[in-house]
């Protein structure tokens, strides 16, 4: 078999996943290679975007590429969830302030803009080159591809990215994924011309529905095609599918809605129907030494909240950050793993919770797919609830979440959990108001559950040590300046806050300790609220 030349780093599949993580590791000066089975541009489902990937594309140098792109600005979303058939609707901008709005995309075209970005960056892109093996050893490290001359050959390389999708190359050959028992679902989806849309301002919204059999969304693009699907139980849709053909299946859902049928009352299906198995899963290890799972090839949730292109670009510019750090310096590397794997499992947890909540919450609805996925029938779901709560906590920069589970029918365990979480936050208000005159004097404890770390954080573009405080809600931990570091190593119970900040600045100017002071304010009073600081007495 022909050897090629060794890379630092080889990235298989092209995806959002795959080509930010080629990018960024271009970027920190790399030479990396990406091997796409496909050539693009390719069909892919999942049109709607997060806010949260529009600071990535800006970190890619796409900004002006993807608003040229004509793609739909999306706002927010709109959904009819239980009983109550009245869409209800949420925008962005009510929580994030920074970025207001994301996009309805072309995924062909999205993704090609993003694997052409990575090739302007200096990454060789091969399309139509498939990987058929990953050769992980230290002495032997790289993939075995078949080029689209059909020419197998051994690509080595020092690192590995695997982006590969659903593929999940090197999960499955290592034997590491692991299947979601309560999500099995199968989506049947295809694109409509001529959809009605909903009224402004939400014509660009996405649009979801319950219905007896499950979910559907309708997602308008650019082109007056409306991206249509149902999700539905997996096994008793296969079992309808033996006889029955797609196309029917799909109308039969569809008509079975209120208002998507309503919509679609006028509008002509323009494409095949596609089937896919729709069944998340995870893997029991998403980093090793050498190699990385980015995106899909790591983890999969149910796309009830448009998270998977946010979760493969979030998760390719850390597997970058990984690699770069792995390749620089080993120790710093080793470490780096954990703090990988934690960061992208706590974004893909947040998903996965809201979506278990929100399809135990359709209670109202009697059918066979709503009553197998109430989950919380079972006992005890809520004894653990630092996960939910951390989800609704407003901890998450996205934070528009918060305002769709407010409204949906959710568990009247989910909810008392919830309000206890917010009577504690208001009361942590509260007393911080009431002591602002006398702050300094008080004494700062820190909550038992709360530690600082030295771990490393992501800088630019790879990791490097820092300190970080690591609480149940962030198991991740949360990177603190050498500042607060300092004011929390020093926090002992007994020295009021002023007495610590005097000890942290004996040598220093008056004007000096002046700042400090006012920092010192800001950083306990932030920490009081977020519930680092326990006590302020
Ligand atoms: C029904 C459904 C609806 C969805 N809706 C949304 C949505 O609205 N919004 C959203 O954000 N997400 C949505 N998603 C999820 C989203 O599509 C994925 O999470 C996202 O595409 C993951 O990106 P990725 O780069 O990890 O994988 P992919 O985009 O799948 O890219 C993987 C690439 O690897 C290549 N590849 C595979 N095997 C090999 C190999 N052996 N050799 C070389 N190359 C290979 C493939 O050709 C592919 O180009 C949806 C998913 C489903 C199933």
């Amino acid at each position: 078999m022909q050897k090629s030349d060794e890379v630092d780093i080889l990235v298989i599949g092209g995806g959002p996943a795959g080509s930010t993580a080629a990018s960024m590791a271009a970027k920190s000066g790399l030479s990396v290679k990406v091997c796409e089975r496909s050539k693009f541009p390719r069909e892919h489902v999942g049109e709607s975007l997060l806010p949260a990937s529009i600071g990535i594309l800006e970190e890619l140098g796409l900004n002006e590429a993807i608003s040229n792109a004509g793609f739909l600005p999306k706002y927010g979303a709109t959904m009819v969830w239980g009983k109550d058939e009245t869409p209800w609707s949420w925008r962005f901008s009510e929580t994030n302030k920074q970025n207001i709005h994301s996009y309805q995309v072309s995924r062909p075209i999205f993704d090609e803009i993003l694997l052409k970005r990575s090739a302007e960056l200096g990454v060789l892109v091969e399309e139509e080159s498939s990987v058929s093996k990953i050769l992980t050893d230290d002495s032997n490290r790289g993939v075995v591809v078949t080029n689209k001359m059909g020419q197998e050959y051994f690509q080595p390389a020092k690192f590995i990215v695997d982006a590969s999708g659903q593929s999940a190359l090197l999960a499955r050959n290592f034997d590491l994924r692991q299947w979601d028992e309560h999500f099995q679902n199968l989506a049947i989806y295809g694109y409509f011309a001529g959809a009605k849309k909903l009224d402004a301002p939400n014509e660009n919204n996405i649009f979801i529905e319950s219905y007896e059999n499950g979910w559907v969304w309708a997602i308008p693009l650019n082109d007056d095609t409306t991206s249509v699907g149902a999700v539905v139980d997996s096994n008793e849709s296969n079992a309808k599918l033996r006889k029955t053909d797609p196309i029917t299946f799909l109308k039969d859902q569809l008509s079975m809605t209120n208002r998507t049928s309503h919509m679609l009352s006028e509008a002509e299906l323009k494409s095949d129907v596609k089937i896919l198995k729709d069944w998340s899963y995870t893997t029991s290890k998403m980093a090793g030494d050498g190699w990385v799972l980015a995106g899909d090839a790591a983890c999969f949730i149910d796309p009830l909240f448009s998270s998977g292109v946010h979760l493969a670009m979030m998760s390719g510019v850390l597997a970058s950050a990984y690699a770069v750090t792995c390749l620089k310096d080993k120790i710093l590397g080793i470490e780096s793993a954990s703090v990988y794997e934690t960061t992208f499992r706590q974004e893909y947890d947040h998903f996965r919770d809201l979506a278990l909540l929100f399809y135990s919450s359709n209670r109202t609805v009697d059918s066979y797919f709503w009553e197998a996925r109430r989950i919380f029938k079972e006992e005890n779901y809520f004894s653990d609830r630092i996960s939910f709560i951390r989800a609704v906590s407003g901890q998450s920069v996205r934070g528009y979440e918060r305002v769709a589970l407010e409204r949906g029918e959710l568990p009247n365990e989910f909810m008392s959990a919830m309000s206890l979480h917010n009577k504690k936050s208001e009361d942590r208000n509260a007393k911080l108001l009431s002591i602002q005159d006398s702050i300094l004097e008080k004494i700062p404890c820190l909550a038992p559950e709360a530690e600082l770390e030295k771990k490393p954080v992501l800088a630019e573009g790879e990791f490097e040590w820092g300190t970080v405080i690591t609480t149940p809600y962030r198991k991740e931990g949360v990177p603190c300046s050498n500042f607060v570091a300092n004011l929390l190593m020093e926090i002992d119970g007994e020295k009021s806050l002023s007495k610590i900040v005097e000890g942290l600045s004996t040598s220093a100017s008056e004007d000096t300790k002046k700042q400090l002071l006012k920092y010192s304010i800001e950083a306990i009073s932030i920490l009081f609220i977020e519930g680092v600081i326990d006590n302020l007495d």
